[in-house]
């Protein structure tokens, strides 16, 4: 059923919020807010509040306004008896308690140990609709309006909302902080916070103060690198957009407990631990994880906070977008990472794998109540799909017209709401080119095609169809495809079924740089000579991905037989490169799912990845040498994880050695741990080292550590250590629910 939107009766324009949090570890508040706005229905104002004792309803301070409870979280207040018009201005005053739960929406707590004492902190969460939990508003993205926050509390707390604060008042215990009024946002995007933080903050070159906030149960050192990078993001957006970030400070808090990964809210982005926190002893993999989350929160303040979706249906636009933004920007600030290659390997496989089953959801689909968003939206398709569509997208139209586009789009959009063709006519505008008529059939629709890439003499033959893995009905669609060839007599777009053309040159390579949303299926011939350049090291890293990427699909989707994946695989014994190997690494972790343990096949399997790994054994073996490569340094678990599984000896003898020259686990070089720990739970387990485990996974901080526990624990095949594991996880006082779920 589809709820009613409350933005139609009546448009708010400002809050005034004043929340009392004195007695938040009673888990219970009070507020009262007036709402200003212009009516558009002279009998009633339907408001949200959800969970929420409303104790009194007034209109200019003195007359009392009836009210009553309704379905999908409204109250709607009578104010028939005032003689309004369309188009009055109103201002309600609203008497109100509400109490904090678990939920992790809302108002929530959040626990955690600082030098063994039990503290907690208290946080909230509002998208998609839980401002609705603290205090009655109009809670739909479109209903934007300005903030002005005042919040009591008790003096030890430090608190935090979007903008800085303008005014604080102690009075014993209790201190009344003011907020500086926020600009025109929707209610999703409001937050605050309140806890005892270590804090370290610089300014940008335009001014702007950042700041990483985490819990004095953190280590300090884990903050200077997500404040380095959060600086030079916030720089990077803001010249990249044309358009300055409209508040003076924006901080980036890392929050013990966390239902996703991180929050946009604007000037105040809320992380769990991990999604923030990262410095120089952190595996190089978390520390790139940390700066794209960052980078794609950032990117929200100005594509989702500055600029919003008119409702929920068009959120994928805002996630496409910053998941793209978040590699783009990435890529700029650190380019010896190559994180492109990385989107190659995260977001397309997950999105060319998904979109591939017949009757999954398309990009854009129809959400009738905000309800619906955890349900049915999939991250496969709304983040990874939609980000490379986006990516398509940018090449299509150009690097240029893109960012120029875009600079139209906020100049023109600028604190309102929008749908997807407002973007699309900004992008037509600055390219020339009709983006609506290329996106639309991509994103209203799921599914992408394969083209058959065949040779004939002199001549190329390209044709389209649908590709499914499993079941799927060909309907006959055409997709443009952004070919991307390297063939001279090729057009840009293929928007026919078939095409035909006279080969030039010889070579055949299409979808360069695995930039738009198809495979390719190539003859045996025009195959063989893109295996002999991946033998050769004639092809960059993304094309030896995207070669095993698509052979992947083909042979899952039925079109060539699996034994031919294996063959291609035979042809990257000599590979070098990280992301290929992470690519290698997920190929034979699947093909090994469907082979018995001890058959023969296994034996086969296991040689079969001995000997594709050897090389790169031999050459990074299991110290990390002075002035190493970082992705050497980052290669060398996985090749370890693959001597290990093919049940090399030195492999073995290597990490259990480490292991017994480590007095302190967790002082192990964390590119390893994890696997270090395995090996040992594995080959040697035993109660004692169960326990140890766990004694450390209870006592340390360190949020890496905990993870890599909880690997080498679950990898055992111990059905006593499945046991107790399960009994420690109920205690949830030692495993937290956020690492179980
Ligand atoms: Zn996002």
């Amino acid at each position: 059923m589809s709820v009613n939107r409350l933005v139609e009766k009546f448009k708010p324009e400002h809050y005034e919020l004043k929340l009392d949090l004195v007695q938040a570890k009673n888990r219970e508040f009070n507020g009262i807010i007036d709402i200003f706005g212009e009516i558009n229905d002279e009998k009633e104002i339907a408001l949200h509040s959800k969970d929420l004792e409303i104790k009194k309803i007034t209109f200019a301070n003195d007359i009392k306004l009836n009210f009553s409870k309704a379905e999908n979280d409204e109250i709607l207040v009578n104010i028939e008896k005032l003689n309004f018009k369309k188009g009055d201005k109103i201002q309600l005053k609203i008497e109100f308690s509400g109490k904090i739960t678990d939920a992790m929406h809302g108002l929530y707590p959040c626990y955690y140990k600082e030098n063994g004492e039990k503290k907690e902190l208290f946080a909230t969460q509002f998208e998609s609709h839980h401002a609705r939990e603290v205090f009655p508003c109009i809670d739909e993205p479109e209903a934007k309006a300005t903030f002005s926050l005042e919040i009591r509390a008790l003096s030890d707390l430090e608190v935090l909302s979007n903008t800085e604060i303008i005014e604080k008042n102690e009075n014993g215990n209790i201190q009344q902080v003011r907020f500086a009024k926020t600009p025109k946002m929707s209610t999703y995007l409001l937050a605050f916070v309140l806890g005892d933080f270590q804090r370290v903050s610089k300014k940008t070159k335009s001014g702007v103060e950042v700041s990483v906030l985490a819990t004095k149960a953190q280590k300090s050192e884990l903050m200077e690198f997500p404040l380095s990078f959060a600086v030079r993001v916030l720089e990077f957006y803001e010249d990249f957009f044309c358009q300055k970030f409209p508040l003076s400070k924006c901080d980036h808090i890392a929050l013990p407990d966390f239902s996703s990964g991180a929050m946009e809210n604007w000037g105040l982005i809320t992380y769990r631990e991990t999604a923030l926190l990262a410095g120089k002893n952190s595996s190089i993999s978390s520390k790139k994880y940390v700066a794209l989350v960052i980078a794609h929160e950032t990117s929200h303040q100005w594509f989702g906070n500055l600029v919003t979706m008119k409702w929920w249906d068009e959120l994928w636009l805002n996630e496409s977008f910053a998941t793209m933004m978040e590699y783009l920007a990435t890529d700029a600030l650190e380019p010896k990472w190559r994180i492109w290659e990385e989107f190659a390997v995260n977001e397309a496989v997950l999105s060319l794998r998904r979109d591939a089953i017949d009757g999954v959801q398309a990009v854009h689909v129809p959400v009738h109540h905000p309800d619906e968003i955890s349900t049915i939206f999939d991250g496969a398709i709304v983040y990874a799909k939609g980000a490379r569509l986006m990516n398509m997208l940018r090449k299509y139209v150009g690097n240029d017209a893109f960012r120029k586009g875009l600079q139209l789009y906020f100049d023109k959009f600028k604190y309102q709401n929008t749908i997807g063709d407002n973007l699309w006519d900004c992008l037509s505008e600055a390219s020339g080119k009709n983006v609506a008529d290329f996106m639309n059939p991509w994103l209203f629709k799921s599914g992408y095609p394969s083209v058959l890439a065949e040779e004939d003499g002199e001549e190329l033959k390209l044709s389209q169809k649908q590709f499914f893995i499993g079941e799927g009905k060909d309907s006959g669609r055409i997709w443009p495809i952004l070919l991307g060839s390297n063939q001279n007599n090729l057009p840009e777009i293929m928007d026919s079924k078939d095409l035909t053309c006279k080969k030039s040159p010889d070579f055949v390579q299409l979808n360069r740089g695995n930039v738009a949303h198809f495979i390719t299926n190539y003859s045996q011939n025009l195959f063989e000579n893109l295996l002999e350049k991946v033998r050769n090291g004639d092809l960059d890293t993304i094309s030896r991905l995207q070669i095993l990427q698509e052979r992947s699909l083909l042979s899952r989707g039925g079109e060539i037989p699996s034994v031919e994946l294996l063959r291609t695989l035979q042809s990257y014994d000599k590979e070098t490169s990280l992301t290929v190997w992470d690519m290698i690494s997920l190929l034979i972790g699947e093909l090994k799912i469907f082979i018995d343990e001890d058959s023969e096949s296994s034996k086969k399997m296991k040689k079969f990845v001995g000997n594709l790994a050897q090389n790169e054994f031999e050459k990074l073996g299991f110290i990390k040498k002075t002035g190493e490569d970082e992705e050497d340094t980052q290669k060398r678990s996985s090749i370890l994880a693959h001597m290990i599984y093919a049940e090399n000896k030195k492999a073995i003898s290597g990490a259990l050695d480490i292991f017994e020259n480590s007095p302190n686990m967790e002082d192990i070089d964390p590119e390893i741990r994890s696997l270090i720990l395995t090996v040992k739970a594995r080959f040697e387990e035993s109660p004692e080292l169960v326990q140890k485990m766990l004694e450390s996974y209870k006592n340390t901080s360190n949020v890496d550590y905990r993870d890599d526990i909880m690997v080498a624990l679950t990898s055992t095949k111990n059905i006593l250590t499945g046991k107790l594991l399960l009994e420690k996880m109920l205690e949830n006082d030692i495993i937290r629910t956020q690492d179980i779920l």
